[in-house]
């Protein structure tokens, strides 16, 4: 079939594997897990769950974590395409893949559907105006996409959970209520959260006196989570091409690391997503 390639995974990733992002969290539980542990309790108040969740925020600040980690912690199976590989991989057959993709979903219910780059099926619905093949080929994804997201119904068990840097990118229709109608700003870590981050990835690393997490926070300003990741790889491997015995990372193996990974500037600027931060703005 079509959708052969999509895996079903039950990700491994918990709450406390995320560093920070503590709203972003809370948000997450409300919205994916309460309606799986909770039902019964939301539908006494009446309260509406959202089908559609947007994550949007800088590049490398932990959507796709998060992500994984609501589907792990509400115990969902997880279904993961990017954007801009439903045009790609399923050349002819792009409609065919998002409505085998829903049906896979249904099929594994309670399951998240996450898009990543949803932006990236946007871009190409935007060059139809030039009446070229791809930007067909997107309107009718996108139509597919919508269409799907349309005949979900509250408390079936299937969400659909999207990622972007570019949410100024989106299409309108996304927005609308009923689809991605929950917007959820995942921002660049803080000084705590940068901490945070640290402790999560020298989990299993030891490191000796030297060492000061809370300083490597208070350096690292800009840097994105991803970086932080880098940082403590390139500090560990330091340590071993120094000696491959060594038994510990110290102060200098991150001296050495802080010099050579540099803070990923995102070529976003931050006033993008203050547009789509405004309470206001959420649909729905
Ligand atoms: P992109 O927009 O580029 O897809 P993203 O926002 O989805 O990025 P992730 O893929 O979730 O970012 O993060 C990349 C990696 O950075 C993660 O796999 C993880 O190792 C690390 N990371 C980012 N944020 C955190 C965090 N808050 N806690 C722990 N690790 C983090």
């Amino acid at each position: 079939s079509a959708m052969r390639e999509v895996q079903v995974e039950v990700p491994q990733v918990r709450w406390e594997d995320v560093g920070g992002q503590v709203t972003v969290k809370q948000a997450l539980k409300e919205a994916v897990q309460w309606p799986q542990s909770r039902a019964d309790e939301l539908k006494k108040v009446g309260a509406k769950t959202p089908l559609g969740i947007l994550l949007f925020g800088p590049p490398g600040c932990s959507k796709t974590l998060l992500a994984r980690a609501v589907a792990s912690e509400a115990g969902l199976n997880f279904l993961s395409i990017k954007g801009p590989e439903l045009y790609s991989k399923y050349v002819g057959e792009s409609e065919k893949a998002v409505r085998a993709l829903f049906r896979k979903a249904r099929q594994v219910a309670p399951s998240i559907i996450f898009i990543d780059e949803v932006d990236g099926m946007v871009a190409s619905r935007s060059q139809s105006s030039g009446g070229g093949d791809i930007g067909s080929v997107g309107e009718r994804v996108l139509s597919q996409l919508l269409m799907e997201m349309d005949g979900l119904v509250p408390l079936n068990g299937v969400v659909v959970v999207a990622a972007t840097n570019r949410p100024d990118r989106l299409d309108s229709a996304f927005l609308r209520p009923g689809r991605l109608d929950r917007l959820l700003y995942v921002p660049p870590p803080d000084t705590a959260t940068r901490e945070a981050i640290f402790e999560i990835h020298l989990r299993n690393t030891e490191t000796d006196s030297s060492v000061s997490l809370s300083l490597l926070a208070s350096r690292t300003e800009g840097y994105t989570g991803a970086d932080i990741a880098a940082i403590c790889r390139e500090a560990a491997m330091t340590a071993l091409k120094e000696d491959i015995n060594a038994s510990s990372v110290s102060s200098r193996h991150f001296e050495h690391a802080l010099s050579i990974v540099r803070a990923s500037q995102s070529s976003v600027p931050i006033s993008i997503y203050e547009k789509f931060m405004r309470p206001g703005f959420q649909a729905g």
